[in-house]
């Protein structure tokens, strides 16, 4: 397929669903990507953040460059914090790949000397092998080896890159990466791998997202959740505190009587979605903290207060761990 026809297709799709930089844009195969990296990703890889953008884009294979050899696709790995995440970010990524000798641009001939006839296949790119048996006669077509199937050859080699069209080199790439991705999704971005040799087609450049562990914080899908630490004064008498968030400090009300165990939920302070204008939310696990270290006069405060009938737990009071479907969800979550 053409450029012009991969862009052609690209536009059909339409790309209103990803707020994301011009770089998201320019992979129009994603049959290609997957082919191409399933092998790396395994089973168990997650998904590239193109999945809805080419729904019912299949598309036959990636036609055979028409010039040299395609130059092979690199995958890249590309550490985020949740902070970043929550905004999304432009990155700036050192990659190392072969690049295009700027002395022969590419064609790997030496300065004023032309390309000649490949002489072991006549220029056809490809050999024919014809052989008979009894039940007639069978025709083989393998890929020259001698031209790589260009069907032409170089007479004399570039100095810059012994012919190979293609030199070591380390570029700078940016790359923006969109809200709300997590562990294991992956951006292509075309043409951006190993360039090809004696011209042929770029591979392409995939930067899978790992998303490095928060020190407080940990996500559930597209929520986030805190554990935070009250004393017992706060949760009985209930007080107006700050907590930290992934967009910084935000208030939160805990009301008188507040248990231990207790969520609280922070409506739209998680993660935004990556598909949607959703943001997930804050869940707040409040734990009262038990001190352990007193002074006499705590000590004396305390007895005074533990002769106090109110002091005591009754036999069915509730404790917020009665709420058995929140509570097992995040048992599954910190266990
Ligand atoms: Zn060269
Ligand atoms: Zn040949």
């Amino acid at each position: 397929m053409s450029d012009a026809n991969k862009r052609q297709r690209y536009d059909q799709f339409g790309h209103d669903g990803l707020r994301a930089g011009a770089d998201f844009h320019t992979y129009a195969n994603f049959d290609d990507i997957f082919r191409h990296f399933s092998d790396i990703f395994g089973a168990g890889f997650g998904g590239s953040i193109f999945d809805d953008v080419f729904v019912g884009g299949r598309t036959s294979s990636r036609s055979r460059a028409q010039v040299g050899i395609p130059g092979s696709d690199l995958k890249i790995r590309l550490k985020m914090t949740l902070e970043e995440i929550v905004t999304g970010v432009e990155k700036k990524l050192k990659v190392k790949r072969w690049k295009t000798c700027d002395i022969c641009n590419g064609s790997g001939a030496k300065a004023g000397t032309a390309k000649t006839t490949c002489p072991a296949c006549n220029g056809n790119g490809e050999i024919r092998q014809v052989s008979r048996s009894v039940f007639g006669q069978f025709v083989s077509v393998t890929t020259c080896s001698n031209c790589g199937g260009e069907g032409r050859v170089i007479k004399e080699r570039c100095t810059g890159c012994n012919g190979e069209g293609r030199v070591h080199g380390e570029t700078t790439i940016k790359v923006n990466v969109p809200a709300g991705v997590s562990e294991g999704n992956y951006i292509p971005l075309h043409n951006q791998g190993n360039a090809g040799q004696r011209g042929g087609e770029p591979g392409d450049l995939i930067v899978v997202i790992e998303e490095e562990p928060h020190r407080i914080f940990t996500r559930d899908g597209d929520d986030v959740i805190l554990d935070l630490l009250i004393s017992y004064p706060q949760a009985v008498l209930g007080t107006d505190i700050e907590v930290p968030t992934l967009s910084g400090r935000a208030k939160l009300k805990i009301e008188p009587g507040t248990q231990s165990g207790k969520i609280l939920r922070m409506r739209g302070k998680g993660i935004p979605n990556l598909r949607s204008n959703y943001a997930g939310d804050q869940l707040v696990r409040v734990n009262v903290w038990i001190p352990t270290h007193l002074s006499k006069e705590d000590k004396e405060l305390l007895k005074g207060l533990s002769k106090s009938e109110n002091i005591q737990p009754h036999e069915g009071d509730k404790s917020a761990h009665s709420d058995k479907s929140f509570f097992e969800k995040m048992k599954d979550i910190f266990s």
